[in-house]
């Protein structure tokens, strides 16, 4: 692979390996950039602005199209390096390739649909007309446990905007990011339009907050970064897209269908062994079908494969590094000190592993760390309640709101309680509602702005309203 900043070899003094999460083998060695990178990518990116944002939508959905169809023809280079990089399951991994890909299509076909509008004028010899036009040169930033698909949600509608877009990608993930880009520069993508760079997270994202060339800056990792970035961002005013954490509930309420409900934990929990910003964290049983949930999500759970993402039948790879190891097991232990019960799992597969059983704790409550921070492994804790009141304001008590889930036979039960669930998502018998044409994002500190749909779209256009006198 050669790895390039405006069509220039990037090498770097510095280098970092790229550890394998599983067997922490080197898997790579690859520059790892600062500030003289991060300004060479604005540059190029600056510099291929004007001739990227004046080209017919047509154009440049063609040629996004020819990226898409790329990602597809590499799925499986691309799913075997992001498997060796980030641990994911490869089948799981072959998935995010497709859905990266979606992304790139959904906003190809919408870049033709990027309309204004004329206002009937207050006079007569007045024409109001409101044209989106693109922000300019776009940031992004972007974490390790979707190594596509986090990234082609944010330079898909920005490409098709008519933005440009510069991208750091995790440390942990930055081969997934590479493929991606060699796959739009063999699309004919030109040089500039998306430029990738591995390196210092601090140095990097200060030289492009700093940078008046960068008019937007689209993030998703954690809180604390997000508020950085976003304080960083005031000083020349950028416009700003967040998602960060989440502390999703899972709600099954006693009129439930137990067996949509434990699948739908099994698909919000465990994806990805518990690491993505919309996992479920805290599930929440209607105390009379308490006994009969908990034994049909432990035969569900004991029945999931923790192991070599290569391996065919895997289900749950490693966790991504120790830190996040350490965290599983300070939150269980701290929950079993208090006293919840452990129903299944509960530690490492074998001592020192990276894998980490699927587990579930029964007998919870709302101040123990599993349910007050996002544990992002697979820990399912479960916690009674009694009637749809309660629970939701045991569930809109956390200063984040990405998204939710609720488990009813009852549409009345249903529709209350989504909409007073504050949560920009909220999966309704479905635990998973990620879509490249829905609007994703979170309310309170869990983000500003959304990605995907029509709305995504709109975070990289900026509105002009011109005034003619006729
Ligand atoms: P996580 O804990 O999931 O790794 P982070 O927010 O630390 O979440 O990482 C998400 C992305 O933010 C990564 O690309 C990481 O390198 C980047 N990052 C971390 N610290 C900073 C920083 N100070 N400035 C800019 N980007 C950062």
């Amino acid at each position: 692979m050669q790895l390039t900043i405006n069509d220039k070899a990037y090498t770097s003094s510095k280098t970092i390996n790229v550890l394998n999460p599983l067997t922490q083998e080197v898997v790579a060695e690859v520059p790892f950039g600062g500030r003289e990178e991060a300004e060479a990518a604005v540059k190029a990116a600056s510099e291929a602005y004007v001739p990227w944002s004046r080209k017919t939508a047509d154009a440049r959905a063609d040629l996004m199209m020819k990226w898409h169809d790329n990602l597809l023809e590499e799925e499986d280079k691309i799913a075997e390096v992001m498997t060796k990089e980030q641990g994911k399951p490869f089948k799981e991994a072959k998935g995010e390739v497709r859905y990266a890909a979606s992304f790139i299509r959904w906003y190809a076909e919408e870049a033709r649909r990027i309309k204004g509008e004329t206002i009937p004028a207050s006079s007569a010899d007045k024409k109001i007309v409101i044209q989106p036009q693109p922000i300019g040169v776009v940031a992004a930033i972007t974490p390790w446990n979707f190594p596509a698909a986090m990234i082609t949600r944010k330079a898909a509608p920005a490409l098709a905007a008519g933005c440009t877009i510069v991208i750091k990608p995790a440390e942990q993930t930055p081969l997934t990011a590479w493929l991606l880009k060699e796959a739009a520069d063999k699309a004919g993508i030109p040089s500039g339009v998306i430029e990738v760079v591995v390196g210092e997270p601090a140095v990097i994202g200060e030289t492009w907050m700093k940078s008046p060339l960068v008019k937007k800056v689209t993030f998703t990792g954690s809180t604390p970064v997000g508020k950085l970035l976003m304080s960083q961002a005031a000083e020349t005013v950028k416009k700003v897209s967040l998602e960060l954490g989440g502390n999703a509930p899972f709600i099954v309420f006693k009129d439930a269908n137990l067996e949509k409900a434990v699948q739908g934990v099994i698909q919000s929990k465990f994806r990805n062994a518990g690491q993505t910003c919309v996992c479920t964290n805290r599930v929440y049983v209607q105390e009379e079908i308490m006994e009969a949930f908990t034994q049909k999500l432990k035969e569900k759970v004991e029945g999931l494969l923790v192991g070599d993402g290569f391996e065919e039948n895997t289900d749950i790879g490693p966790l991504i590094n120790e830190e996040a190891l350490v965290k599983t097991e300070k939150h269980i232990e701290q929950a079993l000190k208090e006293g919840a019960s452990l129903v299944t799992g509960g530690a490492r597969l074998t001592e020192g592993s990276p894998l980490f059983k699927p587990t579930v704790l029964s007998g919870v409550t709302d101040n123990m760390s599993c349910m007050q921070q996002e544990t992002f492994a697979p820990l399912a804790p479960i916690a009674a309640f009694k009637n749809e009141e309660e629970v939701i304001t045991r569930a809109n008590q956390s200063p984040f709101g990405l998204a939710a889930y609720i488990f009813t036979e009852s549409l009345s039960t249903a529709w209350r309680t989504a909409e007073a669930l504050e949560y920009g998502i909220v999966g309704i018998n479905d635990g998973l509602p990620s879509a490249a044409q829905a609007p994703f994002g979170g309310m309170k500190e869990s983000g500003i702005g959304r990605e995907g749909g029509t709305e995504g779209l709109y975070e990289f256009l900026e509105t002009k309203y011109m005034s003619f006198s006729i």
